[in-house]
């Protein structure tokens, strides 16, 4: 059997998504940014999926830029309120431990060129609160960038109170969604949101194309120079067929999404209560405030490692960490900022599962998790040393 429990490293494409986006690759391939009729029939196309998009998050389509996808997005938010902040004087920024790398390596650039960044620590529960953030707030703080929704753990930031918060102190509000888009309710307006960065790839639509959510007066600096493009502020021909595809997987994920989560959510609990049934093992992030469809755990004595490529045997796909640093020996700077130790840090797995698996493949994860885990616990001189009181079980 084969199980695809990795959507929050990508999905697949919806049939709504390719079937929006072929005409753009075959009979409508005309450049946007041409004056004659057949290109202005492709330019119709490139407002519509701007309209469909703003509707879908409550923003206004002057507000939606399109980009290449998620990090492009969040650069371009980030580095654009830092200029803004350097020519008033105001070069600090808070953020968070756990941040995707999009944002955190934009901010060491930052750092290198004056700015100063504080990273908020994460509770063990996962989430920032809104005092951490209140507390870090300084007279030269320029940017405040959280999360939405992690993409390791799955934890769900207080982005409405957060933006609130920001709002009162006249401080430019951005949050990466891209876990959260098109799986949860997001409305730029009543969350107090003021730049947002979402990625097509991570709701059924193609690879390469996001978009880039900035709130009215907020200024922009490109971050790719050259034509006109996105009101002169993201320049390159436009990605028609990835725009209108984006576009319809938002509208479609967006109309579906109770329907969705209702199917996804009982996939999710299944998998937390049968894998709980491990021993020495631990759920990674707060279930209350959660995204549909990951599950992060952690199983002690063992490597998240060994336990993928077992799983990969085994037809299952998932990951350990995010899939940028997997590869990598270090363990996860997410698990790491929720102050787990190393150790246990290093025998993670998430599963991220959509309305796409059935509880047929969950019953195949249930089944193969708790076997593989006990073979290489059998394996491992750390778990003999954890099994013989050498050493001390850390969960
Ligand atoms: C995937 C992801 C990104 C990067 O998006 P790309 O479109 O792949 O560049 C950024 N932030 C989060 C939270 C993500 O999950």
């Amino acid at each position: 059997m084969f199980v695809y429990a990795d959507n929050a490293a990508t999905t697949s494409v919806s049939k709504t998504a390719l079937d929006a986006m072929i005409p753009y690759l075959t009979e409508k391939y005309g450049n946007p940014s041409s004056l004659y009729a057949f290109a202005q029939d492709v330019k119709e196309g490139l407002e519509e999926a701007r309209a469909t998009i703003a509707k879908c998050i409550n923003a206004s389509p002057k507000e939606i830029y399109f980009t290449s996808g998620g990090s492009e997005a969040d650069n371009q938010a980030i580095v654009s309120a830092a200029k803004v902040g350097a020519r008033k004087g105001r070069k600090h920024i808070i953020s968070t431990k756990f941040e995707h790398h999009a944002v955190l390596h934009t901010l060491k650039k930052l750092e290198k060129e004056g700015f100063e960044v504080t990273l908020l620590d994460v509770h063990a529960d996962g989430v920032v609160t809104v005092e951490d953030v209140k507390n870090a707030i300084r007279e030269d703080t320029c940017l405040v960038t959280v999360m939405f929704a992690n993409n390791e753990i799955g934890t769900v930031q207080p982005v409405t109170e957060i933006g609130a918060l920001c709002r009162e102190k006249g401080i430019p509000f951005h949050t990466d969604a891209v876990q959260a888009a098109g799986h949860m309710p997001i409305d730029v307006e009543a969350m107090n949101i003021d730049m947002l960065a979402m990625s097509g790839h991570k709701f059924h639509a193609p690879k390469g194309v996001g978009v880039l959510y900035a709130k009215k007066n907020m200024p922009l600096f490109n971050i790719i120079e050259g034509g006109g493009q996105e009101r002169g502020k993201r320049a390159g021909t436009e990605n028609m067929a990835g725009i209108v595809a984006m576009a319809a997987a938002l509208k479609e994920s967006c109309e579906h999404m109770e329907e969705n989560n209702a199917r996804i959510i009982p996939m999710r609990d299944r998998l937390f209560a049968e894998l709980s049934k491990i021993p020495h093992s631990k759920i990674n992030g707060s279930l209350e405030h959660h995204v549909p469809g990951t599950v992060n755990m952690c199983f002690e004595g063992i490597e998240g490692e060994s336990l993928l490529l077992m799983l990969d045997m085994n037809g299952i796909c998932a990951s350990s960490g995010s899939a940028c640093t997997s590869g990598s020996l270090d363990p996860s700077h997410v698990l790491l900022s929720l102050g787990l130790p190393h150790e246990v840090a290093h025998g993670s797995l998430r599963l991220s599962i959509g309305e796409y698996n059935t509880m047929e493949e969950i019953d195949h994860i249930i089944e193969c998790v708790p076997k593989i885990v006990a073979k290489l616990r059998d394996m491992s001189p750390v778990w003999d040393e954890l099994e013989t009181g050498k050493r001390k079980h850390l969960i």
